[in-house]
């Protein structure tokens, strides 16, 4: 670029925005964040919402592939402010929760608030100004007092690397970016991973195809779960009868907090677990060589459980074959495995999960003193004070952040909770009229350490598998040791003497 060029850019550049706070991603989290700013107060001008994309969504915009659905209720995987009683499935499909999540942004006008196609590259304090200065990858900056990330843990696909994936001549696409434009029909499909996408696509996509290969590196444990459409009376019920649809969702959470106990307090329970999923395996799969293949070494639990009618019909049909030799390379044609079989295919889906531990590299964060969070949590793990707020960060929130995540019951819950103490987080520290707020290290210290004690007796420490909850060495950051409501209690109310005010 030449001077003149670069001054012209330089000149063509908006101005700063400034505001209150900055929310990044329109998900769950994020449309969450605004209501609860909403409701505290902030009026037009004081946040703005940055999200990558071109729609409000998060997770429920980008993940269209086939059969895509909650594996939790709906009645629980919602709003407790915003119900609906009239969800069609008891575990409803991506569309329908999309759906929900648009009428939630219309219903609160959230649309203004955005700022699409603004995906959040970096983000520095200043020392001296005290406030966030945030850049998008399109050159816009923002200069806000708080800065809340909604992005969650689940945005960034992990296609591995596969030597000689370049040279594949077919269409390959991870499973958070279905590429509709591909016609499956009557062709040679590979689904790598056998993970929570895989086992609701699987079933889907083997009615069209004409070959399906299922690469399996770690059989799930799966449990059975009839899932029909709600029949019109129960949705009547649910609508029309004064306390249905609560009762509902009370009893969904307190089902859920059971299987919780089991993973937090009693990994022993978990054996009636392995004991269901093995009965839906046998239910469906008749050749004792593939069932075997098929059921999981470690304990349920371990690994998210999950839950399907029709995943073991779908690998039953004849069509499908399970491959468990590891996959050494691809070339044009196909997939070669470990034996040096070569597979030809058509289409591979790569339903191989996210970055989750290093998911918050996606973001530079510079702190006071120039300090990189990322350098830091790379040095030290993935920490956070009761998973939302960051020692030594003032007025940096993540929701959904370290070691609040669920293998159990509706991160939706957790969310709530969390959004409630950013609104009062930052109406303390309008109260205490000081300019920023982040917790002391004793305070989070001292939270994290409970933690990593509680989580050495969970299934997730214990139950013999090797997750994406643990980080490289083996540390879970990624899920809440106990029971909700113990986090609910936790985040409850925010405690002022864990935090240091700066710039009264
Ligand atoms: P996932 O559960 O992490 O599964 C990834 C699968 O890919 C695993 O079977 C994994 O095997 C396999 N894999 C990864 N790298 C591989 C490699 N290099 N070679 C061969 N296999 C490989 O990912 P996901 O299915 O996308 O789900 C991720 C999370 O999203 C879920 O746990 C859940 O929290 C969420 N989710 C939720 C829903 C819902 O209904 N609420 C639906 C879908 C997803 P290993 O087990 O051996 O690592």
């Amino acid at each position: 670029m030449t001077i003149a060029e670069e001054a012209g850019a330089v000149a063509a550049q908006k101005s700063p925005v400034r505001t209150r706070a900055v929310i990044i991603g329109s998900g769950f989290s994020g449309l969450g964040m605004a209501i609860a700013l909403q409701k505290q107060g902030f009026g037009f001008e004081d946040f703005v919402i940055l999200e990558k994309a071109d729609d409000i969504g998060g997770t429920w915009r980008d993940n269209t592939y086939p059969g895509c659905a909650c594996d939790i209720p709906s009645h629980m995987y919602s709003f407790s402010f915003e119900p609906k009683p009239d969800w069609t499935h008891m575990w409803s499909l991506q569309p329908e929760i999309f759906d929900y999540l648009k009428g939630v942004a219309e219903k609160y006008g959230l649309r203004r608030y955005i700022r699409f196609n603004s995906r959040v590259e970096r983000a520095t304090w200043d020392d001296v100004e005290m406030r966030w200065h945030v850049f998008t990858a399109d050159g816009q900056e923002y200069v806000a007092q708080f800065l809340v990330s909604g992005a969650g843990a689940l945005h960034i696909p992990l296609i591995p690397e596969i030597e000689g994936a370049d040279e594949f001549a077919g269409a390959a696409f991870h499973s958070a970016q279905w590429d509709h434009s591909v016609d499956i029909t009557g062709k040679r499909v590979a689904v790598i991973g056998t993970g929570a996408s895989a086992i609701q696509l699987v079933p889907e996509i083997v009615k069209d195809v004409a070959e399906l290969q299922v690469y399996q590196r770690t059989p799930p444990w799966v449990m059975p779960r009839p899932n029909n459409a709600l029949p019109e009376w129960v949705r009547r019920t649910f609508t029309e009868v004064p306390g249905t649809r609560a009762a509902m969702r009370v009893a969904i959470y307190w089902l859920h907090e059971v299987v919780g106990f089991g993973m937090t307090k009693q990994p022993e329970l978990l054996r009636i677990g392995a004991l269901l999923g093995k009965w839906n395996i046998r239910r469906s799969v008749k050749d004792k060589a593939l069932r075997r293949k098929l059921t999981p070494d470690y304990r349920a639990g371990c690994k998210r459980i999950l839950n399907s009618d029709t995943y073991y019909r779908g690998i039953a049909n004849p069509k499908t074959q399970v491959i468990t030799e590891r996959i050494t390379r691809m070339t044009r044609d196909g997939i070669v495995t470990a034996d040096g079989v070569e597979h030809p295919v058509d289409v591979v889906v790569f339903a191989t999960g996210f970055h989750v531990t290093d998911s918050y590299s996606y973001v530079d964060v510079t702190g006071p003193g120039g300090e990189d969070l990322v350098d830091r949590w790379n040095r030290e793990g993935v920490e956070a004070h009761r998973g939302v707020a960051v020692a030594d960060m003032p007025n940096l929130f993540f929701l959904l952040g370290p070691n609040t995540g669920l293998g159990h019951n509706s991160v939706v819950f957790m969310i709530e909770a969390q959004i409630r103490y950013v609104a009062q987080a930052i109406a303390a520290v309008d109260k205490a009229r000081a300019q920023a707020v982040a917790p002391t290290r004793a305070a989070q210290d001292a939270f994290n350490g409970d933690l990593q004690d509680g989580l050495a007796k969970t299934v997730w420490n214990t139950g013999g598998c090797r997750s994406w909850y643990l980080d490289s060495h083996g540390v879970n950051r990624v899920l809440w040791s106990g029971m909700t409501w113990q986090y609910w209690l936790a985040t409850r109310r925010f405690k002022r003497d864990e935090y240091r005010f700066i710039g009264r």
